[in-house]
């Protein structure tokens, strides 16, 4: 605490990878922070939630090689990727129909070798993928005019088994949109990261333990060891200018600075003391949303998938991921569907249901689950289409910035978007 700066006093609202980001950022510079969070819970749209007495997560979540600022993050509050997450090379697998796997070579051979050896393909389709790879790298992966992702792959001729098991499900599961309204260029720029770059770069993590585990708990024991505060249950209604800085609903202290990490949609509220952000709140008003639905299905121990994480096509799920194999939980399976569809207009338990029947056509003989839920996150993300005007960190009003996976970036809403802005609205509080 003695160390801390004392002419700066930063308030950060919400606690999930954001805030929570900002707030380890701002602790490392030595920064006073006070983090309040309205939920009675660390991690906001990526969090733990217990259920039936196992802690498991309000959605499954993955992460991919190319999330530096995750893994550099969780790294400093002393949680050990190489432990939480399980890292695994670049691999499809529509069981029957497509499985496309990157061997451990270096890039982009890597990509190369997984195109040639592709099941599910057929040789023009493997050479139009080499062609369109190529093409896009040669542009830097950039487009002169933003279009949806499905206009960008019949350009370049990615269709049959190339668009349905490769660029659509990429691209709904990285940007939860669909290709036929999705951002080719936050897709490219993905793309570039992920594909372009080293071998590692593209594989797949996927946690092994909940949400809360891999970073919001320990950010918060981080910030907390440090001098900070984190307050859970502790929503801020209201936020007004002081001479020296920003005062949060009719608490006494004034903060010299205060970054809003709250999501896109809840922060009208607390613009709406400043005429000069008029035009945030407009162009926020303007986001379209995009759910994400996870059914949790426990069957008997020893039903299992082939692996960790299944393709499924021509139904309703869209992967499983099996976390007996992820996290020990033995017969537990997580169907993931992204983005909007059919799924949103029938009950919870006739979705469960019809997620199981699809199961049970995969896997012969599968008893009943013995329990199941779905968890519906109606705004998982912003729908992340093209011309979407996404606001800057730093606002018109001095020391006032914005965090979160919605904020101006190259990527669409994710968990390292979060991270980097709320590391980025930690700088500019630094700088000034
Ligand atoms: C089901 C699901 C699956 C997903 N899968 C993936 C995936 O596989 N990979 C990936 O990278 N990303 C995934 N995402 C996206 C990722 O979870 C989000 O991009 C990220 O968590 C957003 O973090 P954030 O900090 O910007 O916002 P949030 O998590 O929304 O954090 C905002 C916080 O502010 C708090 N708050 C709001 N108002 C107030 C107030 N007035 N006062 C105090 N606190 C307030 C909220 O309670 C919340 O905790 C998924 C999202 C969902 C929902």
């Amino acid at each position: 605490m003695e160390d801390l700066d004392h002419d700066v006093n930063v308030a950060v609202i919400g606690a999930g990878w954001a805030g929570m980001a900002a707030a380890v950022a701002l602790t490392q510079a030595k920064i006073r922070v006070t983090v309040f969070e309205a939920a009675r819970h660390l991690g906001g749209r990526a969090r733990s939630v217990e259920i039936e007495g196992i802690e498991l997560d309000n959605g499954q979540h993955i992460m991919i090689g190319a999330y530096r600022e995750t893994l550099r993050l969780m790294r400093t509050v002393g949680a050990d990727p190489d432990q939480l997450l399980l890292r695994q090379p670049l691999a499809i697998e529509y069981p029957g129909k497509f499985s496309l796997r990157a061997p451990r070579l270096p890039a982009p051979l890597h990509l190369l070798a997984a195109l040639l050896t592709a099941g599910g393909l057929t040789w023009s389709e493997r050479l139009a993928a080499m062609r369109f790879m190529t093409a896009m790298r040669s542009n830097v992966y950039r487009i002169a005019a933003d279009m949806p992702v499905s206009e960008l792959l019949a350009l370049h001729r990615q269709t049959g088994a190339l668009a349905r098991y490769l660029w659509e499900p990429l691209c709904v599961s990285a940007l939860n949109t669909p290709a036929v309204s999705a951002s080719a260029q936050v897709f490219l720029n993905l793309f570039r990261d992920a594909l372009d770059g080293a071998r590692a770069n593209s594989d797949f993590l996927i946690p092994r333990t909940d949400l809360g585990k891999l970073f919001p708990q320990p950010a918060a024991a981080f910030v907390r060891a440090n001098g900070g505060s984190v307050l859970l249950g502790t929503p801020v209604r209201t936020l007004g200018k002081a001479p020296n800085g920003f005062v949060l609903d009719d608490r006494p202290v004034c903060y010299t600075h205060a970054v809003l990490a709250v999501g896109p949609h809840q922060l009208d509220a607390l613009l709406d003391r400043f005429p000069l952000l008029a035009p945030t709140r407009q162009s926020l008003a303007a986001f379209a949303y995009e759910p994400i639905y996870t059914c949790y299905l426990q069957y008997p121990r020893d039903v299992s998938m082939p692996q960790a994480m299944t393709g499924f096509d021509g139904g309703t799920i869209q992967w499983i991921f099996d976390r007996g194999r992820l996290s020990g939980i033995s017969g537990l399976l997580a169907a993931v569907i992204s983005a909007g569809g059919a799924h949103q207009y029938v009950s919870l338990d006739a979705l469960a249901s019809a997620i199981h029947r699809e199961l049970a056509a995969f896997l012969p003989r599968l008893p009943q689950p013995l329990w199941s839920r779905v968890i519906a996150e109606k705004r998982a993300t912003f729908s992340c289409r093209p011309g979407v005007a996404r606001p800057e960190n730093k606002t018109a009003v001095r020391n006032l910035y914005l965090a979160g996976d919605y904020t101006a970036s190259d990527y669409p809403a994710t968990l390292e978007s979060a991270v980097r802005s709320g590391v980025l609205a930690a700088r500019l509080v630094r700088e000034g």
